[in-house]
């Protein structure tokens, strides 16, 4: 139908495509085969570029067992993709049910080995993830805090201090606290990513989506675009600390 209306339709559609062309998903947590995941890195990152990503991180799960098996393989992966490429992949760990006595050395040892973004485990109120892991991730420079679950006011000020990024996640279950997360990170400045947590092919979401899990979880929507730049943000300052 070419009536006024249609017309109109047909513009707003145009203007939508681009939108969604150039805003594009940036994800700094997933999970390959290394640990829980389902699908092997190249199927991952394929997966992850088929859904229309612009970034993406590889943060398998690790303790001191695993650590040193695990992101070399990840960073093989990485390295061995084409230059030129509509995706960047990051290798990364996330450190996980470590005792927050050894969380420090393993956020310097996954950096030694390699991994460019280093997610800690963060105490989620779905798994008894021991108390005080917050603030030792925090403490540690970790990149990003995953799924801190009712954290703290004195881990929300350590984390804006630290430049911490708090996560919003799509992930079932965990997301049970993204309200109460993105509430108290914005009320005491401290900064907020949002990330899938993907541990299989039906994980991944749009970048569309994902503004609306922000917006469902009480984000102002001229405060949304701050969520994705703080993504960059850690990506630029990742590339440059190599
Ligand atoms: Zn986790
Ligand atoms: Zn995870």
């Amino acid at each position: 139908m070419q009536d006024g209306n249609g017309l109109r339709g047909d513009l707003y559609f145009t203007f939508f495509s681009i939108f969604l062309y150039l805003f594009k998903m940036i994800d700094l947590h997933t999970h390959s085969i290394f640990s829980d995941g389902e699908l092997i890195p190249f199927e991952l990152i394929r997966r992850a570029e088929a859904t229309g990503y612009t970034a993406l991180a590889i943060t398998d799960h690790v303790d001191v067992s695993n650590i040193d098996h695990i992101i070399p393989r990840i960073t093989n992966a990485v390295n061995a993709l084409p230059a030129v490429t509509s995706l960047k992949v990051l290798p990364g760990a996330e450190i996980t049910h470590a005792p927050p006595e050894l969380i420090s050395d393993l956020v310097k040892e996954a950096r030694k080995l390699g991994a460019k973004i280093v997610v800690v485990h963060g105490e989620t109120i779905v798994e008894p993830v021991k108390k005080g892991t917050n603030r030792a991730g925090i403490e540690a420079g970790a990149d990003i805090l995953a799924h801190p679950g009712l954290i703290t006011t004195e881990d929300l000020l350590l984390a804006k201090e630290r430049n911490v990024l708090l996560e919003i996640t799509s992930r079932k279950n965990h997301s049970l606290a993204n309200g109460y997360v993105a509430q108290e990170a914005i009320r005491f400045g401290a900064p907020l990513c949002i990330n899938t947590d993907s541990h299989g092919p039906s994980d991944f979401i749009t970048a569309a989506f994902a503004r609306e899990i922000l917006l469902a979880a009480g984000i102002e929507k001229t405060r949304i675009d701050t969520v994705f730049d703080n993504s960059k943000a850690l990506i630029e300052t990742t590339l440059r600390r190599t």
